[in-house]
């Protein structure tokens, strides 16, 4: 009989624990049940966070982190906008000098396919300045690039 009731008791514990956090915040005052109804507290919106909000989306914590992620994410746009105009540096270039100005200069008339910096973008060249540009073959790419004791 006490064995009994023992389980029953330790089953009743087991469900208690599982229900109790709801019913807790529901039992306080009858001002606070009468809001958790209106405006139920819902988990933070971030994956993984224990946190319970009311009438927000984040908590206080993971707005912020929210808001720093966005600037961030805004700051990849921006760096976005600046690849795509390199390609459009790029294609204004290899549609002016279709042809590798290398392979040119041997007599050689060769399809170019990428733009070669004349000067490096880390000895201070231009990005965009047409005068630095070089369409090229990817063979003499290659090839300038190993005469410059660059690894590639
Ligand atoms: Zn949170
Ligand atoms: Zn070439
Ligand atoms: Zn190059």
């Amino acid at each position: 009989m006490a064995f009994a009731l023992g389980i029953r008791y330790s089953v009743f514990l087991l469900i208690g624990s599982r229900v109790q956090r709801p019913w807790g915040l529901l039992i306080k005052n009858y001002a606070e049940v009468n809001e958790l109804v209106q405006r139920p507290m819902k988990p933070c919106g971030w994956p993984g966070c224990p946190n319970l909000v009311r009438g927000q989306r984040y908590c206080e914590e993971h707005a912020k982190q929210k808001q720093k992620n966005q600037d961030e994410r805004r700051g990849s746009f921006r760096q976005r906008g600046y690849t795509s105009n390199w390609d459009k540096v790029r294609k204004i270039k290899l549609s002016r000098d279709p042809l590798c100005e290398r392979c040119e200069s041997k007599g050689k008339v060769t399809a170019a396919t990428l733009v070669h910096h004349r000067q490096s973008l880390s000895k201070g060249g231009s990005l965009a300045d047409m005068d630095n540009l070089m369409s090229c073959c990817i063979k003499c790419h290659d090839e300038i690039h190993r005469e410059q004791g660059d690894k590639w």
